[in-house]
C-alpha cells in the first residue's frame, strides 16, 4: 500500500536515501533531513495513511505499533528520561507539508511551550 508520488513512500521503498535509525515490519524511523533538535526522527507506518487520523481510524493496532517505534526511538537516541516531544502535524494548518502521516520525535534541548 504505497503511493508512487509520495516521498515517504518512496523512502520505505528505499528509492531515496534516508538515514535510518529503527525498523518494525510494519514501522520505518528516519533522521529528519532538517533537524530542529540534537534528536530529530521521523516515525513512519511503512503503509501509506496521509494523517493521523486516518492512521487512527485504519484500526489493526498500526498506530500503537508506531507509537511503540517512536518511544524506542527515544530510547536509542537517550533523551526518554530527560523527555522529548512526540509530534503529529495535522493537516496544512498544523504545518504538515508530507502527507504520509509522521510522528517526529524530538528531543535534546529544552522544549518551549505554547510551540509556535
Ligand atoms: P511536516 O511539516 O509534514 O510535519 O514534516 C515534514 C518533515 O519532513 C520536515 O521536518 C522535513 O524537514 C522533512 N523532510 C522533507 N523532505 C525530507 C526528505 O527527503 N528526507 C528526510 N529525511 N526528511 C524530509
Ligand atoms: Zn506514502
Amino acid at each position: 500500500m504505497s503511493e508512487a508520488d509520495c516521498l515517504f513512500c518512496r523512502i520505505v521503498a528505499k528509492e531515496i536515501p534516508a538515514e535510518i535509525v529503527y525498523e518494525t515490519d510494519r514501522a520505518l524511523a528516519f533522521r529528519d533531513v532538517n533537524p530542529q533538535a540534537p534528536t530529530h526522527v521521523l516515525v513512519i507506518p511503512k503503509d501509506h495513511y496521509r494523517d493521523a487520523a486516518a492512521l487512527a481510524a485504519a484500526d489493526h493496532g498500526l498506530a500503537d505499533e508506531v507509537i511503540k517505534a517512536a518511544h524506542a526511538v527515544a530510547q536509542q537516541e537517550g533523551v526518554a528520561e530527560t523527555g522529548y516531544r512526540l509530534v503529529f502535524n495535522t493537516g496544512p494548518a498544523a504545518g504538515q507539508t508530507v502527507f504520509h502521516v509522521h510522528g517526529h520525535v524530538v528531543g535534546g534541548r529544552d522544549l518551549r511551550w505554547p510551540p509556535g
